[in-house]
């Protein structure tokens, strides 16, 4: 598809003419409860998010999930990523109930364009101009996509699922581990049951791209949480990767499955990390992982670790903020 220089024009003169619908469709964000335990740093809800953040470093986890240190300065990456999912979850809102494909993208189109009208970003292949090019670009490559949203047992289409599970094991008697989340969709592609996830990257995909997602942490709990959901096991998680080109998208379809037996021995595991963390929150010690400094692209408080420790409050301050930290048990 060639870069077609009026597509911002044309969706921002329209978005003045007609409402969309995603403010009918929106649940507004409800206020949530702590995922700690009250008065206590021993979280029981958890996320794929957080998990993450566990398994990668205890220092990260503390640092965004304890006390909830957040960039000052807003993540190109993060921003783009972030309206992609949600014009993806509006549109396919907007075909779940009925609304047809051109209106659907239209919609879509206008109300990110509402929402990023105050987004400035001078990078080449992530800013305005291309989100929206991306999004159209998106939803015209699947507009046929074989893979079709799944219908749960109370008839509604499985679009936007959160999710919370009460596992088997939890902090005491009284208070099981929750793992929590939200799934895109729950689609059936050739007679099989999958979740879709979306991920988008400036590099050319190569031939080995899908590797990284078997094993992975937020794929189990995907396709975990979706089991859980429909009582019955799934096929795995399809990973539609997107390139965003400074005047051009690549779009990659691939797959990561798991079997029963993958998942029991994901959760079995993830009793001995929950069980770590409760250690570390009752000792007020998140050690450093000092291996995972520089995965993926570079930890974001890298600059923080490498100094000592009694002038590192200080950097902190002078590069993040505290703002209200990730919470698993908040819907979206
Ligand atoms: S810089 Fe390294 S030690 Fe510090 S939070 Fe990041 S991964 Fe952990």
């Amino acid at each position: 598809m060639q870069h077609s220089p009026s597509l911002l024009d044309s969706y921002s003169n329209s978005s003045t003419k007609r409402k969309p619908p995603m403010d009918d469709l929106a649940d507004a964000p409800a206020e949530s409860e702590s995922p700690f335990l009250p008065g206590t740093s021993i979280q029981y809800a958890w996320d794929s998010t957080s998990i993450g953040y566990l398994k990668t470093c205890p220092r990260l986890y503390q640092y965004t999930m304890v006390e909830g240190w957040t960039q000052k300065h807003e993540s190109v990456h993060l921003r783009f990523g972030i309206e992609f999912h949600k014009a993806i979850q509006d549109y396919e809102m907007s075909r779940a109930v009925g609304i047809g494909h051109e209106e659907s993208v239209h919609d879509v189109a206008s109300a990110t364009l509402g929402r990023t009208v105050d987004w400035q970003s001078d990078h080449p292949n992530k800013n305005r101009a291309t989100l929206l090019r991306t999004i159209v670009w998106y939803f015209e490559h699947y507009k046929d996509d074989p893979a079709r949203t799944y219908v749960l047992a109370n008839g509604k289409p499985a679009v936007e699922v959160n999710f919370r599970v009460a596992l088997d094991f939890g902090i005491s008697a009284h208070q099981p581990y929750l793992l929590c989340g939200h799934l895109d969709r729950i689609v059936t592609f050739n007679d099989e049951i999958f979740v879709i996830d979306h991920k988008t990257t400036t590099a050319t995909p190569s031939s080995h791209a899908f590797d990284k997602y078997d094993p992975d942490n937020q794929m189990s709990v995907y396709s975990f949480a979706a089991g859980a959901v429909l009582h019955s096991p799934i096929r795995g998680v399809i990973i539609d990767l997107v390139q965003v080109l400074v005047d051009s998208n690549k779009f990659v379809r691939g797959f990561t499955y798991r079997t029963k037996d993958q998942l029991d021995e994901w959760i079995r595991d993830l009793r001995y990390w929950l069980l770590l963390a409760e250690v570390f929150a009752t000792e007020g010690q998140w050690p450093m992982n000092d291996t995972a400094c520089d995965k993926f692209g570079g930890c974001r408080f890298r600059e923080v670790c490498s100094k000592s420790p009694h002038v590192r409050e200080r950097f902190l301050h002078s590069t993040f903020e505290k703002g209200k930290p990730w919470n698993p048990l908040t819907p979206r």
